[in-house]
């Protein structure tokens, strides 16, 4: 996805033209991965663009902040108004949304506390081609020989820019082996997640999800499904999840604000059910994009308005 630049960005508390947003080559987080980061989108509506999961994304920037000891100053409601705010004054119907808290320049060396703490807001236009397309054929992934992170090395929870070597690892992998993406197993041997995703499971009617704290990213799209599921009235199961289940799922989707719900279609060349969208897949998309269109009410408050907050 190429960046489309944007009038502005909000860095360290103000707006600045979108050219003006640099650092210097000797930042700390360039060189030892000291940044953590979120991802998240405005969908447009008629009645202007809304956020999804704006407050748990925000929580989740300083749980991350908060784990790797990257201490802001600012409190959640600040950076959710600057959010919304960089939106509105970007004139987005809809976008990406990129918070990025980092270790500045000042000194160098592993742990320097004596580098300033940064943060900055992108939003740009997110456009995919071949978005719409996957999310109704499907892709094809496969198993990554590369593990995710065991619990005692890297904060899995946290969206830390280091962790993201992982993922990128796990990407490469997979497309030099004709897949779309990898999904990752855990220091077990258990499945854990997509390289930028969260997996789930349909067996028996039943939904099966890895849980927090199985060395996965606790997605927020992740938690949004498991609400749209619980609505549908889908039994769901957050559990250790056996290799060997991918192979005899009846359906297999990947969730994350890239993702969306991305049905899989194959995983190591073995078809997923019938290699099709599967129903459960089919329902839970329907919920989850009917949501955003105003469709079905937005009972558990995921989606922010833009203009509201903005006051305008
Ligand atoms: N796992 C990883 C490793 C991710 O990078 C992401 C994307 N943020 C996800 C899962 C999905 O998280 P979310 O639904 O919050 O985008």
């Amino acid at each position: 996805m190429k960046l489309t630049p944007s009038p502005y960005l909000w860095f360290n508390g103000e707006f600045v033209p979108w050219e003006e947003a640099r650092i210097h080559v000797l930042t700390h987080a360039l060189h030892y991965g000291s940044a953590v980061f979120e991802g998240l989108r405005a969908y447009a509506t008629p009645r202007g663009p809304v956020v999804l999961g704006l407050a748990a994304h925000v929580e989740r920037l300083f749980h991350s902040c908060k784990i790797v000891d990257l201490p802001l100053e600012h409190t959640q409601s600040a950076i959710s108004a600057a959010i919304l705010e960089t939106v509105h004054r970007n004139r987005h119907p809809a976008c990406y949304i990129r918070p990025l808290v980092f270790r500045g320049y000042g000194a160098l060396g592993v742990y320097s506390a004596e580098c300033p703490i940064e943060i900055a807001i992108a939003t740009f236009p997110w456009v995919k081609s071949e978005e719409a397309e996957s999310l109704e054929t499907g892709i094809d992934v496969g198993v990554s020989s590369w593990r995710r992170m065991a619990p005692d090395t890297h904060p899995a929870m946290a969206k830390v820019a280091g962790n993201y070597v992982n993922s990128q690892l796990v990407v490469a992998e997979a497309r030099r082996h004709g897949y779309a993406d990898g999904l990752v197993l855990d220091v077990d041997g258990f499945v854990a997640e997509g390289s930028g995703q969260n997996v789930f499971l349909v067996h028996g009617g039943r939904l099966l999800t890895p849980p927090v704290g199985d060395s996965i990213l606790a997605g927020v799209t992740r938690r949004c499904v498991l609400d749209l599921a619980a609505d549908l009235g889908i039994r769901i199961l957050e559990q250790r999840v056996a290799r060997e289940l991918l192979y005899t799922a009846d359906e297999i989707f990947l969730t994350g604000t890239v993702a969306e719900i991305t049905p899989v279609r194959s995983v190591d060349g073995k078809p997923v059910g019938t290699g099709r969208r599967g129903p459960v897949t089919q329902s839970l998309q329907k919920r989850f994009f009917g949501t955003l269109r105003g469709e079905f009410e937005d009972r558990r408050g995921w989606l922010t308005p833009v203009r509201a907050a903005s006051g305008t």
